[in-house]
């Protein structure tokens, strides 16, 4: 008998294990197979989705509704309008590779989504699966199967096209239900998942329903968009990623031997904080390549700061032999076979769209700041900061422990106004003595871009952002208000609607949190918020405004 040496991780020793001699070599059951498969294939809800949807899609659907229930745990189902399963091969459509997309054997030129007939055994194995189907000019039948028994098929009724109901996934794997998120969670990434299909086809229908409470929620829609492509693109761009995105970004039109790259790149000033906005789309399939996110992070590297990440909606396509699909069994990833030549194509499109849009933008921003140092030469001349500005913007940069009394001679803040000429002798200081004892922040010299004061201290200068100390300023006084007696809210008259696109329902779960805090919105159909409250503080703040 062998002896099999194991390192055990706690005490590095060799621990000899007895391993039993194994007998004859067998098959899988064909449901340990679809169980081993359905680990791959179907990660969490999402991947569900994911396979469902693509397969109506692969069917031609123009409309698909997908209904969910307890972050997909309990209920996840997929509609489609398209073109159905015939009778006699309801059964086989829940068989392991078994597929009607692969003409012989040719695995390059695929172009549907699915391929390796695997989604639907894997699922029907880890879950209640029904299937009801019609064909055009036909009958509907459904199929049942529960943990991977396939029963027989009988009469139902829907319209044609296709329906697949999976109920209690993971229900019998029990491993699979602890790694599962919260209902939230896995919600979210479900409608991220299908908001990523939306995109990829325009031309097609999409909703989202949510039915775990009482109520069935909208979480998503998306009509199916007209237009010439790049319009349905950009149309269905602004539906998803919000119409914010559509306005901040630049078209990306490119071509270098057999790849192209289409689609819409967010400027740097449309950046995010996390890297959750970057979608891409290799020959119509979504996917999260490296190649492809190196490239584009590449591409904004001068532009943007290292923790923010640009938003991007981009369309790679080549001929199917230079990049292998079937890499994975969910196909996030993909393989090129000339990465280095693709990822210099993407960075160098995305680099030159930004660069043609940049030159504009960069130029407004310098021409301004020169201008500034060039007071009376532009009509980007800044006016002088009124007192009552320069006040508020330095009242909150003041230190705490002003000598008694200094307030009523200085007011409250510990500056002085502007002069109205700095003299030539102030560059020698003769009130250094002064600023040290009474004006600790200086005397405010210039405004530069209507934002930054300018002052000058006996040892130096201090720059403060006039905006940031105002925003601190409010904030304590919201601080204050908290803790007395809550912060004061003032109702508006026209509730003002603000669209967030994927974000909306992130906001809308915090909604009872920001009523505390002053702030009372609602759901606005899908992926809008209405804005009916807001802090009394702020009096009239621009609502819709991006951040
Ligand atoms: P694959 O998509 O790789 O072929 P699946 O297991 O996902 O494998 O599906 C198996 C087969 O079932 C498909 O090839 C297709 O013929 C049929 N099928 C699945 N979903 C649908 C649908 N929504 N409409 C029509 N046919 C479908
Ligand atoms: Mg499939």
């Amino acid at each position: 008998m062998l002896d099999l040496v194991v390192m055990t991780r706690h005490n590095h020793e060799m621990q000899p294990l007895p391993v039993k001699a194994h007998g004859r070599i067998d098959r899988l059951s064909d449901g340990a197979a679809n169980r081993i498969a359905a680990g791959e294939v179907v990660e969490r809800p999402a991947s569900a989705v994911k396979e469902l949807v693509e397969n109506a899609i692969d069917a031609g659907a123009s409309r698909i509704e997908v209904t969910i229930a307890d972050g997909g745990r309990s209920l996840i189902r997929v509609a489609d309008d398209g073109s159905g399963i015939a009778a006699e091969e309801l059964a086989l459509a829940l068989e392991r590779h078994a597929t009607s997309k692969l003409d012989g054997e040719d695995l390059v030129n695929v172009r549907w989504f699915g391929f390796r007939g695997e989604a639907l055994p894997s699922i029907a194995s880890v879950s209640r699966l029904s299937l009801i189907a019609r064909e055009r000019d036909s009958d509907a039948w459904e199929i049942t199967a529960s943990a991977g028994e396939i029963g027989e098929p009988r009469p139902a009724a829907r319209a044609p096209g296709t329906t697949v109901e999976v109920r209690d996934l993971f229900h019998a794997t029990q491993a699979r239900l602890k790694f599962l998120r919260t209902a939230r969670a896995e919600t979210q990434a479900m409608a991220d998942m299908l908001r990523r299909l939306a995109l990829a086809r325009p031309d097609l229908g999409f909703v989202l329903l949510d039915r775990s409470g009482e109520k069935e929620r909208m979480l998503f829609r998306a009509d199916p968009e007209t237009g010439d492509l790049a319009e349905a693109r950009l149309a269905r761009a602004a539906r998803v990623l919000g119409r914010d995105f559509a306005a901040n970004a630049v078209a990306i039109s490119a071509a270098r031997e057999d790849l192209t790259l289409a689609g819409h790149a967010g400027l740097p000033s449309f950046s995010k904080g996390a890297g959750v906005a970057q979608h891409v789309f290799v020959n119509g399939r979504p996917v999260r390549d490296r190649v492809l996110l190196g490239a584009i992070r590449a591409a904004y590297s001068d532009v943007l700061a290292r923790e923010r990440h640009p938003v991007t909606c981009l369309f790679l396509d080549c001929s199917p032999e230079r990049v292998d699909v079937n890499v994975h069994p969910a196909k996030a990833e993909v393989r090129f076979r000339e990465p280095g030549k693709v990822r210099g194509f993407v960075l160098s499109a995305i680099r030159h769209a930004l660069a043609e849009a940049g030159i504009r933008q960069s130029t407004t921003i310098s021409t301004a700041a020169l201008g500034a140092f060039q007071p009376g030469s532009g009509p980007w001349r800044q006016p002088r900061p009124s007192a009552r500005a320069v006040e508020m913007a330095l009242a909150a940069q003041a230190p705490d422990d002003l000598p008694d009394g200094f307030a009523e001679r200085h007011g409250p803040s510990g500056f002085a106004l502007p002069h109205p000429e700095p003299s030539a002798t102030d560059a020698a200081h003769p009130q250094a003595e002064e600023y040290r004892t009474h004006l600790p922040l200086g005397h405010a010299r210039a405004q530069l871009h209507g934002t930054y004061i300018v002052a000058e201290t006996a040892e130096g200068m201090i720059l403060v952002d006039q905006h940031a100390a105002h925003e601190r300023l409010v904030y304590e006084r919201l601080k204050s208000q908290f803790a007395s007696n809550g912060i004061a809210r003032q109702g508006l008259l026209i509730p003002e609607i603000v669209e967030l696109g994927a974000d909306a329902d992130r906001v809308l779960g915090v909604a009872e949190e920001l009523a505390t805090l002053g702030l009372v919105i609602e759901p606005f159909g899908a992926g809008a918020i209405a804005v009916r409250e807001v802090p009394a503080l702020l009096a009239r703040p621009h609502i819709g405004a991006a951040p």
